[in-house]
């Protein structure tokens, strides 16, 4: 199972510096008071993309260190193939589908 993980990294990485540069230029600006809830809404959208785009990334660091161990590809938890359709969709899942219900059972649950 071959990735190019480091291109997508790349570009996420890329993207986050984008949402940081406009998250100061927005900071920046002092808001009409009229705008200003527009304002805050706009930035709160950009800080929860700027999350999620973080923990995108941080998550594809762990693929990447999967991929130079030759673990790539394979369960956290149960250690079987993650099938490569999967691994497309979601390359930085970092297990099979039947797990992920299960991690998803117990954060429920917890
Ligand atoms: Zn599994």
């Amino acid at each position: 199972m071959k990735m190019n993980l480091k291109a997508l990294s790349n570009s996420v990485n890329q993207e986050i510096k984008d949402l940081k540069l406009a998250l100061a230029s927005m900071s920046d600006r002092m808001p009409d008071p009229i705008d200003a809830g527009c304002v805050v809404e706009q930035l709160q959208s950009l800080q929860n993309q700027l999350r999620f785009k973080e923990q995108y990334a941080s998550r594809l660091l762990v693929a990447m260190k999967k991929q130079n161990n030759g673990e790539f590809g394979y369960c956290d938890d149960c250690g079987t193939d993650i099938p490569t359709e999967r691994l497309q969709l979601l390359p930085d899942a970092p297990c099979c589908v039947d797990c992920q219900s299960i991690r998803e059972y117990k954060s429920r649950a917890a």
